[in-house]
């Protein structure tokens, strides 16, 4: 029996009919409830509207408000703060199991804690462990059906009296997380309030939904530049360890009704296969059930990879988790649409997927139009989150043996691999090391620090060439649990070369590369045949406290977890930092780089640029399309007070800003503004090329730098720098530009993929020039990408000098 059973299909349904059945849906217990599950709080009962109802809307307060009745009232329910969000919001997770085992939670978690390290001679019985399911809404604000849809699935598991709902409470302990970004929540209902019933209902709001990353928010999972990304990695990988975690997401309106596992290629090959497996059959489990409710627009092993790392529902790959991600298809926020089949005609492929309009073995039911509302969303995700309960409810041995088993194969070495990664002691950029450090300890990664001298080799070709490894390193054992946590980030990502049927190259999702030492400039090595490896623990300490290391570092001591690091300048000018109202999440991590170095700036808006108010020495302009800044949001989509751009008269501002001596910087996307407002001659040698002359999606490149420029002050002549679908540039000759990094000539692709790099090597990546009486500075990479690339935030900070 499925819980949320229905007839007619989503297409062809009467929408009143469709409505009665989803709230049936939702209310499914109401008829049989018991004493106790009378006294459950419904959320209309709370709210005073049923949640995913059209145009109705749930903030943060009143979704926390709703969870804390339900905790107060139902002994199934327990809610817990896990911290707070980057603006200072109770960020929660609400437990939800049988009675019994919410008493007993923390002899759970203990349990799930030592399946999930399997610590050798420990003895553990692993038919007692409960499968411990995690399930993640709206991490991406505006997709913002699955927040309110949380408030219906947490009522139906703490009201539910039949026996599948017993067999699930009573084997699962689900950690629901009505949001991944609860700031996210308040925007996006704030601004849908605001709209609503005007011409701009539905839209996204003007700004980013998370402070700093916006919709890059799940990009961070292994690098915990966000207070959120932190928060629930110390619940899931220092604490709880899920054996399942599903991530719940929305597409595009007139994408498939509902993307689920498995996905398309290519694996990344750290990820074991026994977790694809896995996955894969969650995913068909949640297509079967829909479909076995009629539900049309399932779609399988398309368009998103299991190649990245770094996402909500990837980082548990390298934890031996099976990470689901589903992708809903949107309505307007929460206001319902018509979806014609001309529309859906005019959705372009993806990749494993033609057109919605067609069926194939991974889609059989094509979906070809009609209304939609986010209670066709919550029903479609209430399904499927039943799904994934009642596997995890009938294959619970299953689950934590998955888990256990990989863990204790990950604990024997393998001659195959690297013994451990070293950090070298002694080495410059210690902020960098001490950061790197604290991400890898919050992820759960063991570390230690070397109290002496071993002997290794570095070379995996010459395994008998043993040399000393300096005392004072810090050093990071492959052979620990989550070895494909260790491996994935230390090693060099070797991107497979994917083309197409036109020999262009298939873009992957998201980025190819990503090697943590490397994007943050740290110097480390491989090491293999550790002499006297059995003596090893007696020559290491673990670190257990982020100080610990800093001490070893000659650091002064932080007062608490990711402290902003000192300010690196000595003569800081006073900085203007554009922002303008289009929500650009290049400006938002720029902001988040500045913020953690303790760096003084202003954020100038579109009218200080236009009235020439700039009140800086300096002027950023992150990364930004030239329409952006110069024209901004069209009236036909947003309130006047949220359009227009800089304009003309602001373009004609900055370059009076830099004639009369301001230094004006530029990352990526934005220097073709700059280069064309001041006729800079600089030629971009990767304009015009299709994906079959040049390709690079994000990987880690080697730059030469001139370590001679006064930009260049403490970064080495060999720089690793992070491109993604960047520039590279000629500069016109006797021209008063200078190069002062370029795109290396040898060993370009450090990690990741590169197709055509003899059109960038040698070419320049950095260039300086005088104008007038001040300067422009460009960068045709983003030198601080997504908070990540320390390794290029020394040419940021040197840039805003006096
Ligand atoms: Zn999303």
């Amino acid at each position: 029996m499925f819980r949320h059973s229905r007839k007619s299909s989503g297409a062809s349904a009467p929408s009143g009919l469709r409505r009665t059945i989803v709230l049936a849906a939702a209310c499914l217990f109401a008829f049989a409830a018991t004493t106790a599950a009378q006294n459950v709080p419904t959320p209309k009962s709370v709210l005073g509207f049923q949640p995913t109802d059209d145009r109705t809307i749930a903030d943060w307060k009143q979704i926390t408000d709703y969870f804390a009745k339900l905790d107060a009232a139902s002994d199934r329910v327990k809610v817990q703060e896990i911290g707070k969000t980057t603006l200072g919001r109770s960020q929660i997770v609400a437990f939800i199991s049988s009675e019994e085992n919410i008493r007993n939670l923390e002899q759970h978690r203990g349990f799930s804690e030592s399946i999930a390290n399997a610590v050798p001679g420990q003895k553990i019985d692993l038919g007692k462990g409960k499968a411990v399911v995690a399930i993640s809404c709206s991490i991406h604000s505006t997709e913002i059906v699955a927040s309110q849809m949380s408030m219906l699935m947490a009522h139906e598991l703490a009201s539910a009296t039949d026996p599948e709902s017993k067999q699930i409470l009573d084997n699962v302990i689900l950690l629901l997380i009505p949001s991944a970004n609860p700031d996210g929540i308040d925007i996006v209902a704030d601004w849908y309030r605001k709209t609503l019933g005007t011409k701009y209902e539905g839209s996204s709001p003007p700004e980013l939904y998370h402070h700093y990353a916006g919709h890059d928010n799940n990009r961070d999972w292994f690098m915990m530049n966000l207070a959120e990304t932190r928060n629930i990695t110390k619940l899931f990988w220092q604490e709880w360890f899920p054996q399942i975690v599903w991530d719940v997401h929305q597409q595009g309106q007139t994408a498939a009704r509902m993307t689920v596992p498995p996905f398309f290629d290519p694996p990344n090959p750290r990820i074991d296969p026994r977790i694809l497996r896995e996955l894969g059959l969650l995913g068909y489990k949640m297509a079967a059930d829909l479909q076995a409710t009629g539900q049309a627009g399932i779609v399988t092993n398309a368009t998103y990879d299991t190649w990245w790392h770094g996402g909500f529902r990837s980082a548990p790959y390298y934890h031996n988790s099976i990470g689901i991600l589903t992708e809903a298809a949107s309505a307007e926020l929460m206001s319902p649409v018509t979806i014609t089949k001309q529309q859906m005609e005019r959705q372009g492929p993806t990749r494993g997927f033609r057109s919605p309009l067609e069926t194939a073995t991974n889609a059989p039911d094509a979906w070809t139009g009609g209304e939609w509302s986010p209670k066709d969303i919550a029903w479609i995700e209430l399904t499927a989150g039943r799904a994934v309960l009642e596997m995890a409810a009938k294959f619970r041995e299953r689950y934590v043996e998955t888990m256990y088993e990989l863990a204790s194969k990950n604990l024997r070495p393998d001659t195959n691999e690297p013994e451990a990664f070293v950090i070298y002691a002694g080495q410059p950029r210690e902020e960098a090391v001490s950061r790197l450090l604290e991400i890898l300890m919050w992820q759960g990664m063991e570390v230690r620090l070397l109290t002496e001298e071993i002997e290794g080799a570095t070379d995996p070709a010459k395994r008998d060439d043993i040399h000393e490894i300096p005392g004072g390193s810090f050093i990071v054992m492959v052979n620990q649990a989550q070895k494909p946590n260790v491996l994935s980030l230390f090693e060099e990502q070797v991107y497979p070369e994917r083309l197409n049927e036109k020999g262009e190259a298939e873009v992957p999702y998201d980025v190819a590369g990503w090697t943590l030492p490397l994007q943050m400039g740290v110097e480390y090595t491989p090491v293999y045949n550790i002499k006297d490896s059995d003596y090893l623990p007696g020559k290491t300490e673990v670190i257990h406290d982020i100080n610990r290391a800093r001490k070893a570092l000659n650091l002064s001591p932080v007062s608490g977890p990711f402290a902003a690091m000192p300010n690196p300048l000595r003569n800081p000018a006073r900085v203007g930092l554009y922002k303008g109202w289009s929500g650009s999440m290049d400006e938002g991590w720029t902001r988040l780089v500045l913020d953690n170095h303790s760096i003084k700036y202003k954020s100038l808006m579109d009218e200080d640029v236009r009235s020439g108010d700039l009140g800086s020495d300096v002027v950023i302009l992150p990364s930004m399309g030239e329409r952006s800044i110069v024209q901004g949001n069209s009236e036909q989509r947003y309130p006047k007070e949220y359009t227009g751009g800089i304009g003309d008269e602001g373009v004609e501002n900055l370059k009076k800003f830099v004639n009369d001596g301001g230094r004006l910087v530029c990352f990526d996307s934005s220097c073709d503004l700059v280069i064309k407002a001041f006729g800079l001659p600089l030629k971009n040698t990767v304009e015009g090329l299709n994906r079959g002359q040049f390709y690079c999606p994000g990987s880690i490149l080697a730059l030469d730098v001139d370590t001679s420029d006064p930009l260049s002050r403490g970064l080495k002549q060999r720089t690793a720098a992070y491109f993604t679908r960047s520039s590279a540039w000629e500069i016109g000759e006797g021209s008063a530009v200078s190069s002062v990094a370029r795109y290396a000539e040898d060993d370009l692709l450090l990690s990741g993929w590169i197709l055509g790099e003899q059109h960038i090597k040698g070419k320049t990546a950095i260039a300086s020039a005088k104008h007038g009486k001040g300067e422009i500075v460009l960068f045709a990479f983003r030198p601080q990408h997504r908070g990540q690339s320390f390794a290029t935030f020394p040419f940021i900070f040197n840039a805003l000098e006096r």
